[in-house]
């Protein structure tokens, strides 16, 4: 008897070692750990208690059995461990941990110290008869044994409690796991008392050890509950955002959570079965296949978006057993795609188009048109920044909102259009379509409507015919833009047309703004004199005109590049550059003494922005020691009357340094009869020019002999030019003109002409 239990005791704990030692290979958990030093304490002790019963020494026996109940006082910790750590009822704190030791520790001490002197606790060890041969068994305890006891049934207590507290308070799929690891316990506990009361002489319970140890690794690692895994099934499909409903093979409903309730307003499977026939249509399970596809549903007046799939089921032998239908309510995510894609196409403000959405659609819709059969119209505020600066962000806010509208009422079928940046919007239409008196009105309509009694808002508009369908369209709106700049200030006209002339001279604008620094540092730029003639023909000076010879090109008369540069705002270096060189041939004539003769240079208006004129001519007269009356300066009525009281001022500063200032063109632009009283010029410059232009010559006759004679009397020199007949000259002498230029004396001349001509004879 005791051979056969000796011999299972020892097989059986080597195969738990073994397995103690796989798992903690495989399994790094925390708790499999705590399982684990089961495994490693219970085999060890089965096998300490094998080993007492084979020694044949009592000496031997009763050490054994010592170290048997020590061990055996580790197990329990192990265990003890383990079910707090299972549990999470309780942990323990170190201080109550080292307690435990210490405890356990003095047991182990006192059963090993008992083995030498006998005398520590009755413990002891006698032989007993066992077929034929003996064994030792326990003979005696009691005494201080009872303490071993004591630790026992209070580890067993506190391994037992966090079980049963756990049994009461889990949810019932989770109860089986725990009283299945308490029921194991509770063996041990019965086999040791059966032990006990039946006082026999070998402990069998001590097998119940390893049977613990693997049960509790079972149910740990391996074993889970089936009602678990269908219970958290259920509740999860229960607990989906989607509808879940589930068929057998008859195409009954078996299951439907509540979502799918709710989407098909079921109050019985009743619903679900009507839509699964209808799905079917009259197929087989087999012959219908898995499948996804897009639905949508009214749901409460308001459009819903599904996403449905359709699964069959197979058992382990891949025979369909049924099948579900899956909706996911798609409406939010569907609605969010569609914001983000609204945002990122149209513009915030005005809810049109924006530029990159309207570029890519134009493209399309030009793309497939015949070349010329649509048309880019672009819009231009005038001054739009004054809008926003005089009357704030709102009003502005409030005329690009009204141009929207206004687009949306001008487009018509086929026409796409959007907004380009801040005040540029942009309407691409079929060009027969397109009725320039009724873009012409609605424009008047938004200035009407946007407008305050004092500023009235002023919107261009430029055309451009798309003939060329492969350019890209932002080329198309520039194109259209550049025929804007076209627009005069005039109010009449809001709609300028794109041709080829204003590509051209745009082309040649951006030739001459881009060669311009080259020639000018190059010194291709020089001026041509214009003999100022007095009434008995003596000549008086010269008025300097500026020429380009280019290198390439020849001689580019002022009337090329002017424009261009006072647009860029480049004519400031070049009339600087000409002042000096005007300066620098008075100079030249003062050290040959023709100290008579005076050089009129031309002053731009936009000088007046970018250069300090007094600070200028006064520098260059002080550099090169001219008298300050050589030197004549032309001012046109434009750059006085952009801000009369400063330039009045200038004006004085400049006369009472000693400059002759002359005003320019007199006649072409305000002109304004009663500026001259106010405008202490030396000169009038009136040119012949604009009175050749009209057709009432008798009435432009009378007007220049008041201007003349009125000018006289406010002391005033009185210069005419273009001057190009005798008869105008006998004229001009008649009415009282001191000084002529013009064709009729001498066209403009280069310098060194000039001299030969006046100088040498
Ligand atoms: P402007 O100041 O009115 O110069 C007179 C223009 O009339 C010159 O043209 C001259 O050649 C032309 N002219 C003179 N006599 C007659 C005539 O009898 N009949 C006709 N039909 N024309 C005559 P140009 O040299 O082509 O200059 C054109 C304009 O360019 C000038 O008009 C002036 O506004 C501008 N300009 C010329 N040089 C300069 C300069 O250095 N700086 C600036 N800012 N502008 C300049
Ligand atoms: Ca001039
Ligand atoms: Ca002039």
């Amino acid at each position: 008897m005791r051979n056969i239990y000796t011999t299972l005791l020892l097989i059986f704990a080597v195969a738990i070692f073994i397995c103690s030692c796989v798992i903690g290979r495989r399994d790094k958990r925390p708790l499999t750990k705590a399982i684990r030093y089961i495994m490693i304490a219970a085999p060890c002790t089965m096998a300490i208690y094998a080993a007492a019963l084979i020694v044949r020494t009592q000496f031997w026996a009763e050490l054994m059995y010592a170290v048997y109940y020590t061990v055996s006082d580790v197990l329990l910790i192990c265990m003890l461990l383990y079910a707090l750590k299972y549990t999470n009822v309780y942990e323990m704190r170190a201080v109550q941990k080292a307690a435990l030791y210490s405890v356990v520790a003095v047991d182990g001490l006192l059963m090993l110290l008992n083995v030498f002197t006998e005398k520590v606790f009755i413990f002891h060890c006698g032989p007993v008869e066992d077929a034929g041969t003996f064994f030792y068994g326990i003979a005696e305890r009691g005494g201080l044994y009872n303490f071993h006891r004591l630790i026992i049934y209070g580890m067993v207590v506190l391994i037992v409690l966090p079980l049963v507290i756990k049994i009461v308070k889990s949810p019932t799929m989770y109860r089986e796991k725990f009283w299945l690891t308490l029921l194991s316990l509770m063996i041990i506990i019965a086999a040791n008392v059966l032990y006990l009361v039946m006082s026999l002489e070998i402990d069998f319970s001590v097998l119940t050890y390893g049977i613990m140890a693997l049960a509790i690794y079972y149910f740990n690692v391996i074993y889970v509950p089936q009602g678990l895994v269908e219970g958290l099934l259920s509740s999860s499909i229960k607990n989906m955002d989607d509808s879940v409903v589930c068929f057998d093979i008859e195409g009954n409903c078996v299951y439907a959570n509540s979502v799918a309730y709710g989407f098909f307003k079921a109050e019985s499977t009743e619903p679900f079965e009507d839509y699964y026939r209808e799905w079917m249509n009259g197929r087989q399970l087999s012959e219908a296949e898995d499948s996804e596809w897009k639905e949508t549903r009214e749901v409460n007046s308001a459009k819903r978006y599904y996403d449905v799939s359709f699964k069959r089921l197979c058992d382990s032998s891949n025979n369909y057993v049924g099948c579900f239908f899956k909706m996911h309510d798609e409406t939010d995510e569907v609605e969010k795609l569609a914001t983000e894609r609204f945002r990122a196409t149209h513009d915030r403000l005005t809810g049109i188009y924006n530029r990159e959405h309207f570029y890519d659609v134009v493209r399309d819709v030009v793309r497939k048109a015949d070349p010329g059969a649509y048309c880019m119209v672009c819009s231009d505020i005038k001054n739009f920044k004054l809008v926003n600066d005089i009357f704030g962000i709102n009003v502005g806010d409030e005329v690009l909102l009204n141009i929207a509208d206004a687009l949306k009422r001008l487009a018509r079928p086929g026409s796409v259009y959007g907004r380009l940046s801040g005040d540029r919007f942009a309407i691409c239409m079929p060009k027969e379509r397109f009725d320039p008196d009724v873009f012409s009105n609605e424009i008047r309509r938004i200035g009407e409507k946007s407008g305050t009694a004092t500023y009235r808002i002023c919107v261009h508009l430029g055309v451009y015919d798309i003939v060329d369908r492969d350019i890209a369209v932002s080329v198309m709106c520039d194109r259209a833009y550049m025929a804007i700049k076209t627009i005069k200030a005039s109010l009449a006209d809001v709609i300028a047309h794109y041709d080829e002339g204003i590509r051209e001279s745009s082309v040649s604008e951006q030739k001459v703004s881009g060669e311009f620094g080259t020639a000018l540092e190059e010194g291709q730029f020089c001026f041509y004199l214009q003999p100022q003639v007095s009434v008995r023909g003596k000549i008086l000076g010269g008025e300097a005109l500026v020429r380009w010879i280019h290198p390439e090109r020849g001689m580019i008369p002022p009337g090329e590049f002017i424009g261009i540069l006072e647009n860029t705002g480049l004519i400031c270096k070049l009339d600087t550059y000409i002042w000096e060189l005007a300066c620098k041939k008075l100079r030249e004539w003062k050290d040959k003494g023709l100290t008579d003769y005076h050089i009129s240079v031309n002053i731009s208006p936009k000088d007046f922005y970018f250069a300090d004129i007094y600070k200028v001519f006064t520098g260059l007269a002080e550099k090169y020691e001219i008298k300050p009356q050589n030197l004549r300066l032309e001012i046109t009525e434009s750059a006085i009357m952009s801000d009369f009281e400063k330039q009045l001022v200038l004006i004085q500063r400049l006369q009472e340094y000693g400059f002759m200032v002359e005003m320019d063109d007199f006649g072409s632009g305000y002109s304004s009869l009663n500026m001259l009283k106010d405008m202490p010029v030396d000169t009038l410059k009136v040119d012949m020019g604009f009175l050749r232009q009209t057709s009432h010559e008798e009435r432009s006759r009378t007007i220049l002999k008041m201007i003349i004679s009125l000018s006289k009397q406010l002391g005033m020199e009185v210069v005419t030019e273009g001057v190009e007949t005798r008869e105008q000259v006998d004229f001009l002498t008649e009415i009282g003109c001191d000084t002529f230029q013009g064709y009729y004396f001498a066209k403009p001349m280069p310098v060194s002409e000039f001299e030969q001509k006046y100088f040498e004879r």
